[in-house]
């Protein structure tokens, strides 16, 4: 190497300052892919369900790749590598300490870094084995366990380039903050911060924060589709005589978040990304924009019902386990929930009115074929 290699730790002053709240260190990656070795090991049972370790860091890696652009970090699970300063490769492993250097007593975790002409070329991520693990979402569990998959999101994090906002006078919502706590997913903040140095999913470039321009579809007001879905329960429990079933997603919630959804959607995001960008937005961590702007078409088209009936029950799991909400009662079953307020939308998102809308929708339930839509 002709250029000194820098080393860098977590905590490191940084070089270079950020306009807007989060904080960047400096050094960034070369566009391309960033393989991360994931040596965690075996892990005992965990409360998500990941079967492993591996799957745990596997899925802080992929949420950040829905949100960066001109990289993407690739999880390499069950590396049979091993950690090593300067090795070539970026580790992610379990250990009593940072090569020598001890892990404080609230540490959970530290990423070092190594870098050459303000660019990465190196990152690894230590855990700290002297502290409980699992894997959860929602609120930190009492007794000093903690969710590795956040902790992992946050030293991720430092490996593709941020630091601590809350280190450089920044009060914001973030995951990238210095200390952990209940958020458990990423922010607005934490995207702003990696979109202005990799750019958003599809623009390829740097510099740019991506999401909408004056082509966004834009859907009708949530009252409206609130009154269709009120519309719909009356519909189910009166006319089609359904008995009232559970539901842990409220009235609301689904009306919200299915707009929500089907608008990140229809906006070029994909099913995986539309579904982060919703937990985001549930979990307070602000309105990601959305992925891109569509193509003009004629008739807007929405996605398989399938993927939408996919999220509907993503969404159960986010209200039941996260949210910690008890269960309400509502004639509506989650399928016929999602189908409905799809097609209320895909009416009025294709020149129908409420009123129009609505009767298109009361012909399909009483099995009197698919109406057209209005334009
Ligand atoms: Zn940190």
């Amino acid at each position: 190497m002709r250029r000194a290699i820098l080393l860098s730790f977590a905590l490191l002053a940084a070089a270079v300052g950020a306009s807007q709240s989060y904080w960047i260190n400096g050094p960034t990656w070369p566009s391309g892919v960033v393989p991360m070795q994931i040596e965690l090991g075996a892990s005992p049972a965990l409360t998500d369900g990941c079967a492993d370790w591996s799957c745990v860091a596997s899925g802080a890696i992929n949420r950040w790749n829905l949100f960066v652009g001109r990289i993407q970090l690739q999880a390499v699970e069950n590396s049979a590598q091993t950690k090593g300063e300067l090795n070539g490769r970026n580790d992610m492993f379990f250990a009593a300490d940072m090569y020598g250097k001890a892990f404080g007593q609230d540490t959970l975790a530290l990423t070092t870094w190594w870098y050459r002409n303000d660019k990465l070329v190196e990152a690894d991520i230590g855990f700290n084995q002297g502290k409980k693990w699992d894997s959860y979402r929602g609120t930190t569990r009492p007794g000093a366990v903690y969710d590795l998959r956040r902790v992992a999101l946050h030293e991720l994090g430092h490996v593709l380039g941020l630091g601590h906002p809350n280190d450089h006078g920044q009060s914001v919502v973030a995951m990238m903050n210095g200390t952990i706590g209940n958020l458990d997913s990423l922010t607005v903040d934490d995207i702003a911060g990696i979109q202005e140095l990799y750019g958003s999913p599809g623009s390829g470039t740097g510099g740019s924060t991506g999401g909408s321009s004056g082509a966004a579809i834009n859907f009708p007001p949530r009252n409206e589709t609130y009154e269709f879905r009120n519309w719909l329960e009356s519909k189910y429990a009166s006319t089609l005589g359904r008995p009232a079933g559970l539901s842990y997603s409220d009235v609301e919630g689904s009306v919200v978040w299915v707009q929500e959804y089907l608008r990140y959607r229809l906006n070029t995001c994909s099913h995986e990304q539309a579904v982060e960008r919703v937990r985001i937005q549930i979990a307070g961590g602000g309105v990601p924009g959305v992925c891109g702007t569509p193509a003009s078409a004629s008739v807007v088209e929405f996605p398989p019902r399938d993927q939408t009936y996919g999220f509907r029950l993503q969404l159960e799991d986010f209200y039941r386990v996260d949210l910690a909400r008890a269960a309400v009662k509502t004639s509506v079953d989650a399928e016929g929930d999602v189908v409905w307020i799809q097609e209320y939308l895909r009416y009025r998102l294709n020149g129908c009115t409420h009123a129009q809308s609505l009767d298109k929708v009361t012909q399909q339930i009483e099995g009197r074929g698919v109406p057209p839509v209005c334009k």
